[in-house]
């Protein structure tokens, strides 16, 4: 006999498994409901309805419910909140949204794929009606409203989150004008990436004028204005929160179902919750993370789409294996792109990895090709088996290409070493025959068995206080444009005739523009007998980049002459 599967969440991992299951048996009964308006919307697409860029908010939904019923048989009602699940009579109770009546619906499988709700926290001015959240596309539809019918000039986003970034990008793209503002916690947006590779982002948002408020939380909402916790006023008319998402835990907490130890819902490896008849996915849910192994939380739609698959081929009998997440993820931002997968060196610090990395910047594409732009991009290794464990790129180009080869090679376990070895494809219209991630191995490699050593671009601010020892590797005329404060300029191509210049009774510190020269320095100067030399990683650009945000923000001196950040 065929099973009748009920599945709470019209989205990502609900219409998934809704979908999954009906290619699976045509002739189970498959009915999925949702408390909004629509399914199958692209929630990763709603911050571009503020700019114009999905001009209309229809296009937002990709299939609806007649769509659902005439292609696959699936049974989609929308404006149905599931209240209950009676588990042991397996049914759930559900509430019209539109006649509030509540009525009973039998399963043999139920599966949960409720997502997560934006948190609000408790503070004064919350629920003012010029205060919103985005996770839907009605959430999307009142925000562009609100701020079109109002005239409003000012928007203060809270949170520097994926759905934050995205949301302050969009408003300041858009033909309409606001001032956008980002308030965070941190001292940096965007998690997933380090300290040093965050402030690329935060010269991108700078420069295209959203105020970005690091160090500070949301205080106080007023009539026109929120209040900061450092005391600062902000101006804004509307608010968006992006503070993060809770799981949705509600209907598996009162059916008694086990909650994880992150506060998600627990699942075993084939997305059954502790009731064998209730599978539940998506961001609702806790899973494994295979570096750190333990459980965590990971609410992007790839996962989301993988767990629908792998519920619905358990219902059948179809084994499936559960490797875990990594954690991979990318944003577009402004004119740059950025990507990243695994472990940052801030979490791998933290989980107790001994670990060193690379921060390399070679061109995306062959230089004398058009659009051909440096890729910053940064490599997380363990010492001493050089096993890889996260990168991230930012750049004008191809960065989700280069994680994800990173992504696949963590997930094989690969090291150092077979990355160095990977044959990638290659036109100079599209990379470079060393590619990025080659390139990055190579320097890990060199690295890790000692061949040459570094100082990271975070040490050279320090490295200028205590008046070391730093020679610039650039040609004049690349100097002259600017350098750093007490740098002496020895250029690769002269260096050789100026050796009497350089001491070998101190530590001397090498940079260039892109690390390269400056490396090949620091090698040849090995060779000749000096002990003590160290290339800076990064070089003028990582410098220029790394210390810009927090000089145009703070009163401190700037350590360069002029930013160069070609
Ligand atoms: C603005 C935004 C941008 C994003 N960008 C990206 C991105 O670029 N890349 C990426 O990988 N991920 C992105 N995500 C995350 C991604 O959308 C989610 O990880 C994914 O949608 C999770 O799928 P889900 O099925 O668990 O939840 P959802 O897709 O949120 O679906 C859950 C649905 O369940 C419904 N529901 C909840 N409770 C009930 C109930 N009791 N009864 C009936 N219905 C219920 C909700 O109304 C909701 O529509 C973004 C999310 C947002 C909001």
């Amino acid at each position: 006999m065929s099973e009748k599967v009920l599945v709470v969440g019209g989205v990502a991992g609900g219409a998934s498994t809704a979908a999954r299951v009906r290619r699976l048996d045509e002739n189970a009964e498959v009915i999925m409901f949702e408390k909004g308006p629509h399914v199958s919307f692209s929630n990763c697409s709603l911050p571009y309805h503020l700019s114009g860029i999905v001009e209309d908010s229809e296009k937002l939904v990709l299939m609806n419910p007649n769509t659902f019923k005439n292609r696959y048989n699936i049974e989609a009602r929308v404006n149905q909140e599931v209240i209950q699940i009676n588990r042991e009579v397996k049914t759930i109770t559900v509430r019209d949204l539109l006649t509030e009546q509540t009525y009973d619906e039998s399963y043999d499988k139920l599966v949960l794929s409720p997502g997560a709700s934006p948190i609000k926290p408790p503070l004064e001015g919350i629920n003012n009606p010029n205060v919103f959240t985005v996770r839907n596309v009605v959430d999307i539809e009142k925000i562009m409203s609100f701020v079109k019918l109002n005239n409003v000039k000012n928007i203060a986003v809270i949170g520097g989150g994926f759905i934050g970034v995205e949301v302050a990008e969009n408003f300041r793209l858009a033909d309409y004008n606001v001032n956008v503002s980002l308030v965070e916690f941190a001292d940096q947006v965007m998690a997933p990436y380090d300290y040093d590779m965050a402030q690329i982002l935060h010269k991108e948002m700078v420069d295209h004028g959203v105020d970005l408020i690091l160090n500070d939380g949301l205080d106080t909402i007023g009539d026109g204005y929120i209040k900061t916790q450092s005391g600062k006023q902000v101006g804004a008319e509307a608010v968006v929160l992006a503070i993060g998402v809770r799981p949705e835990r509600k209907l598996a907490e009162g059916a008694g179902l086990e909650i994880g130890e992150t506060g998600a819902i627990k699942v075993n490896q084939h997305y059954l919750t502790n009731d064998k008849d209730i599978y539940a996915v998506g961001d609702a849910i806790e899973v494994y993370h295979r570096q750190l192994h333990k459980p965590t939380r990971l609410a992007l739609a790839g996962p989301a789409q993988k767990q629908a698959r792998a519920a619905a081929d358990h219902m059948y009998g179809i084994p499936s294996r559960n490797l875990g997440v990594i954690g991979s993820s990318s944003i577009h931002m402004f004119d740059l792109n950025a990507a990243s997968t695994g472990l940052n060196a801030k979490m791998a610090d933290q989980a107790g990895f001994k670990h060193d990395y690379v921060y390399v910047m070679p061109g995306d594409k062959v230089s004398l090709m058009p659009n051909s732009n440096p890729m910053h991009f940064k490599l997380v290794y363990e010492v001493t088996t050089g096993k890889i464990l996260g990168a991230q790129a930012i750049g004008k180009g191809n960065v989700d290409k280069r994680i994800d080869v990173i992504a696949t090679m963590i997930t094989m376990n690969g090291t150092l070493e077979d990355l160095k070895d990977l044959e990638l494809s290659y036109s100079p219209m599209l990379g470079t025959a060393k590619d990025v991630v080659n390139h990055a191995a190579l320097v890990g490699l060199n690295l890790l068995y000692g061949r040459y050593e570094e100082v990271k671009v975070s040490q050279v601010r320090e490295l200028i206080e205590e008046d070391a020892f730093i020679i610039d590797a650039r040609e004049k005329n690349e100097y002259q444009t600017g350098h750093l404060i007490n740098s002496i300029n020895i250029p690769l191509s002269e260096f050789r005739q100026r050796l009497d210049e350089i001491p070998n009774d101190r530590p001397v510190y090498i940079h260039c523009r892109s690390g390269q020269r400056s490396y090949n320095m620091v090698i040849a100067l090995r060779n000749l007998g000096y002990q003590n030399v160290y290339n800076i990683s990064g070089s003028y650009l990582g410098i220029n980049l790394y210390e810009y945000y927090n000089d145009i923000t703070t009163d401190r001196e700037k350590i360069v002459t002029e930013y160069n950040f070609r």
